[in-house]
């Protein structure tokens, strides 16, 4: 049994942020434990290296830069990412590569576990997990566990995960020219997998879609659609090809059952590109638990952040959106983490 005053599980960019937060609000690291089965910057850093980012490379920049118990002032390494214009987007892993090395810091100064919560419980004002081999107590504990995809229930055709559909390599692996691949939904993943098939040169794409596509825009102090629309080289190539000049080879068509019935038997393979949801850590007493998605606080002593427990706010003119993205978490955890250090279990 190890007790700790803190237990951030889940070492993604929420976590790192997470544990920074801790350390910046004066939490000393040997009070801090640390939960990850890699520590390999989540799925952030391993699924989704690949990915074109949503969002600039100042932002991730301003994320490394915040929270002086990075230290990332004092690294020794100038990485790929520092060079980038910083109003572009960029590949993932550029971003991943620094945070991998603000991980492997921070590991050296709080308590790093490697391991995995099966679930958590709380017993006289401790929650606590089990891990086998060890228990960690903690009166306090961060989920920073991260979302997995959202998938439909078809039965056929064969799935083309999308962690593989948005990996350009991977892909191409997992289709031919002989494909005529469904893929459902029409966010920034969507669009990107629509763009890999086509690059890829299957035989046809057949997207299925509610609504029109959403975009991004920068007004004078916020954005339109910040979380929801689509940024970047995707919006930029979604212009030119969906609602443009559409490819003779990519079929749109409404998601409804008539369509479904028609078009995806048509179809050798599925992509979903239908969103995410948050991953499963059953607590003892606590089968259905929610969240305040204003502050995070799930329970005494239990919080949430990250992709899992986003902070949900209202734009100037109303529109309701969960706000997820690296600058955003740290944004937050910066206003949330003084609350939730007077509330404690
Ligand atoms: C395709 C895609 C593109 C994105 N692009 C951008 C972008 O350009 N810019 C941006 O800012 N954001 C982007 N995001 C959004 C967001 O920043 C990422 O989803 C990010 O990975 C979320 O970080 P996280 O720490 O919440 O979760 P994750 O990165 O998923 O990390 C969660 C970690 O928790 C661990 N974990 C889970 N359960 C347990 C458990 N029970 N015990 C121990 N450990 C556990 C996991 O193993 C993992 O290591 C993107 C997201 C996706 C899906």
């Amino acid at each position: 049994m190890q007790t700790f005053e803190w237990l951030v599980i889940g070492a993604g960019p929420a976590g790192i942020a997470s544990v920074g937060q801790l350390l910046d609000k004066g939490i000393p690291a040997t009070a801090i434990a640390w939960l990850d089965p890699e520590f390999k910057v989540g799925e952030f850093g391993t699924k989704w290296r690949s990915v074109s980012s949503n969002t600039t490379v100042a932002l991730f920049l301003k994320f490394l830069d915040f929270s002086p118990s990075f230290d990332f002032a004092a690294c020794p390494h100038h990485y790929p990412l520092q060079s980038l214009d910083p109003q572009q987007t960029c590949s993932l892993h550029l971003a991943a590569e620094p945070l991998q090395w603000v991980t492997d810091r921070l590991c050296q100064k709080v308590n790093a576990i490697k391991g995995h919560a099966q679930r958590l419980s709380l017993k006289q004002r401790h929650w606590q997990t089990d891990l086998g081999s060890t228990t960690i107590r903690a009166r306090n504990i961060v989920l920073a566990i991260g979302a997995e995809p959202s998938l439909l229930t078809y039965s056929s055709p064969a799935l083309i995960p999308i962690d593989i559909a948005l990996d350009q390599q991977r892909l191409s692996n997992h289709c031919d020219t002989n494909d005529t691949v469904a893929v459902f939904g029409a966010s920034h993943s969507a669009i990107i997998v629509i763009r890999h098939l086509l690059a890829a040169g299957v035989k046809r794409v057949i997207n299925f879609y509610h609504g029109a596509l959403k975009y991004a825009m920068p007004l004078e102090d916020w954005i339109l659609f910040d979380n929801t629309g689509l940024k970047g080289d995707t919006a930029i190539w979604a212009r030119a090809h969906i609602d443009g000049e559409i490819p003779k080879n990519l079929t749109r068509v409404w998601s409804n059952t008539a369509n479904i019935e028609q078009y995806l038997p048509e179809c050798t393979k599925v992509v979903y590109a239908v969103g995410f949801k948050r991953k499963h850590l059953p607590i003892t007493g606590l089968d259905e638990f929610s969240y305040n998605n204003k502050c995070g606080i799930i329970a005494p002593g239990l919080f949430g952040c990250g992709i899992a427990f986003p902070e949900v706010t209202t734009d100037p003119l109303g529109n309701i959106e969960s706000k997820v993205g690296l600058w955003k978490f740290m944004n937050y955890l910066d206003k949330v983490v003084p609350l939730w250090l007077k509330y404690g279990a």
